[in-house]
């Protein structure tokens, strides 16, 4: 049997698709990556677009293919057959949901709270010296966050919990926890001002256990004061950020150069933004917008 997987959109691994390739490739089928001229010689093809922007291009696969991913449909699942299957790949999920509801997030509608599916050794293949986590929010899970560290710890590896962790969370025992492992970043999030109390008291809990400097994503929409003003408050207390700019602001000038600056751990730890425009000769940067 022969298989054609597209993979519209993702910007990282597409564990659902790997999951597709693994379930046929174990069946001694011929997997097709991103082939679409092979459309009319295979006998299954499988399409997965994650960001809804990109729906449109799916049309074509009506009727042709199983299409599925967030941005297709947040209640299509894979089959149980498919989901059940792990591919090994040093990347994955050890739980899905989360227990929160941030406004721009799918996670608790696509997936509901917080849950376990399962741990490293679903994942890393016993070789590989990093392990990427794209855990949503694993402080939800207390005693699976323990476990998993405990693993991570025997092994040897340097994590990456890719999404961050929920600042709100932080206690003096998981910062401690967190200093016994090898880590890629020590990534969290602040994405509203209303969290700006949590972040002072996670920061401070980090900095007693030695975890001075951390990244942070910082979410961006329309409103870019509120963005600025975390950004500022991050820089004042010495950490690393990266502006997540939601697409309806992509593109936008002001936008760009508040991501150019925030994203330069350089430039950001020399000057404030307003000296960053007037270093680019950009005084007047805002003209004609707003
Ligand atoms: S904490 Fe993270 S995963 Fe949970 S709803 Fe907010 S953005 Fe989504």
């Amino acid at each position: 049997m022969k298989v054609l997987i597209i993979d519209i959109d993702s910007k990282i691994p597409n564990l659902a698709l790997k999951k597709i390739e693994k379930y046929h490739a174990d069946r001694g089928d011929e997997v097709i990556w991103n082939f679409p001229l092979m459309k009319n010689q295979v006998d299954k093809i499988y399409v997965s677009s994650i960001f809804n922007w990109n729906k449109h291009l799916t049309s074509e696969w009506e009727g042709l293919a199983e299409i599925g991913g967030s941005g297709w449909n947040l209640q299509k699942t894979l089959p149980k057959e498919i989901d059940d299957v792990k591919p090994i790949i040093n990347m994955g999920f050890t739980m899905r949901g989360c227990t929160r509801k941030c406004h721009f997030c799918i996670v608790p509608e696509k997936e509901g709270k917080s849950y376990v599916v399962g741990d490293i050794y679903d994942l890393w293949d016993g070789k590989s010296k990093t392990l990427v986590l794209f855990d949503n929010n694993i402080l939800t899970l207390p005693d699976h966050f323990k476990l998993i560290c405990s693993q991570i710890k025997k092994e040897g590896i340097k994590v990456d919990f890719n999404q961050g962790l929920d600042i709100r969370l932080m206690t003096k025992e998981t910062a401690e926890l967190l200093k016994t492992i090898k880590h890629e970043e020590y990534r969290f999030a602040f994405d509203d001002l209303s969290l700006v109390k949590s972040v002072e008291k996670g920061i401070k809990i980090l900095k007693d256990a030695k975890i001075n400097r951390a990244f942070w994503y910082v979410y961006c929409d329309e409103n870019f004061e509120s963005a600025l003003e975390r950004l500022l408050i991050l820089k004042r207390l010495g950490q690393r950020t990266y502006l997540m700019r939601d697409r309806r602001v992509r593109g936008i000038k002001k936008y760009n150069m508040l991501a150019n600056w925030s994203n330069c751990l350089g430039a950001m730890a020399k000057m404030d933004f307003f000296e960053y425009i007037h270093y680019y000769k950009n005084r007047n940067y805002f003209k004609n917008e707003d």
